[in-house]
């Protein structure tokens, strides 16, 4: 059994209706994160998962809205008999994100304060994560999935390392199956190398050319993404046989808070309802495989 679910469809904004990057890989009974933004922790809880039965993470890069929520996962599931350390694999940068939240960081008084309890000491491991910092190329491998990473084109890498990843995946009646994660990304050769043939790539869609524009004249975020169009030109040449447009939060949003906080990354009237339409359009130009657009607690299974 391999089961996908999209914990959080969304970027950094903080739309009500997607939470931060965050993806749920089930292999029979193993459970592994990629990704843990904000909103992660509470959206493993309404799928039914338990923070405390998650012991791998893998993070894309250090954007908050891919690793906002990974104090908050750690110590929930600490107090929520977390019984096996965490392993925690990240870009360069990852083990001092992580060496500066427990012990000795941010939350040492709160750890300190909780461990007068037994029990609470006698799982302090589970607020001490493993971290294996990874580059470019195979950085995770046990009997049912083998990992590994490329660069993207995201942000100057001297300043923060971002990885596309592959998961090849071998289930325990002997069928092997495979998934990209794109991480953010502008479109890559390398990333469509990675897609060949893949049974689902999980890509970023993140802009239009309209929002690309309104962002440079405004100066306001990061273009190195994906529009819809170029992504479905990437999944047809990739051969990729499911596809799935991930990044999109706030994009559909209705809300007036949303709207007023997202008019320097978007021009007025390019959000709202009938997005996703455009956006399934615009990969239908190049792509006619499956394709949706994620949505918080969408499950697909391969
Ligand atoms: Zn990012």
């Amino acid at each position: 059994m391999i089961r996908v679910i999209i914990l959080g469809s969304g970027g950094p904004q903080p739309d009500p209706d997607a939470g931060g990057s965050s993806i749920l890989l089930t292999i029979d009974d193993t459970n592994y994160l990629i990704d843990c933004g904000p909103g992660a922790t509470h959206s493993m809880v309404r799928a039914g998962i338990s923070p405390a039965s998650i012991n791998r993470l893998f993070i894309s890069h250090l954007h908050y809205d891919h690793c906002l929520d990974l104090p908050f996962f750690v110590l929930s599931s600490w107090i929520g008999n977390r019984d096996e350390a965490l392993k925690v694999f990240g870009p360069v940068g990852t083990k001092d994100f992580v060496g500066h939240l427990f012990l000795g960081g941010a939350f040492d008084a709160d750890i300190k304060a909780r461990s007068q309890y037994g029990r609470r000491k006698d799982n302090l491991f589970a607020v001490q994560p493993e971290v294996t910092e990874f580059g470019d190329g195979p950085f995770y491998e046990d009997e049912r999935l083998k990992v590994r990473a490329v660069p993207v084109d995201h942000v100057p890498p001297e300043i923060m390392g971002c990885f596309g990843m592959r998961f090849d995946i071998t289930t325990a009646d002997g069928t092997p199956k495979s998934m990209v994660f794109s991480s953010d990304t502008a479109p890559l050769e390398s990333v469509a190398e990675l897609s060949t043939n893949v049974d689902l790539l999980i890509h970023e869609c993140a802009v239009t050319d309209a929002i690309k524009e309104h962002r440079t004249a405004t100066a306001t975020a990061i273009v190195h993404h994906t529009t819809p169009k170029q992504l479905g030109e990437l999944a047809a040449k990739a051969g990729v046989k499911s596809l799935i447009a991930i990044h999109q939060g706030g994009k559909e949003t209705t809300n007036p808070v949303m709207l007023d906080m997202t008019r320097n990354h978007a021009p007025k009237g390019a959000l709202g309802p009938g997005y996703f339409d455009r956006t399934i359009q615009g990969i239908r130009e190049s792509y006619d495989g499956p394709v949706r657009v994620a949505r918080d607690l969408m499950r697909v299974d391969l």
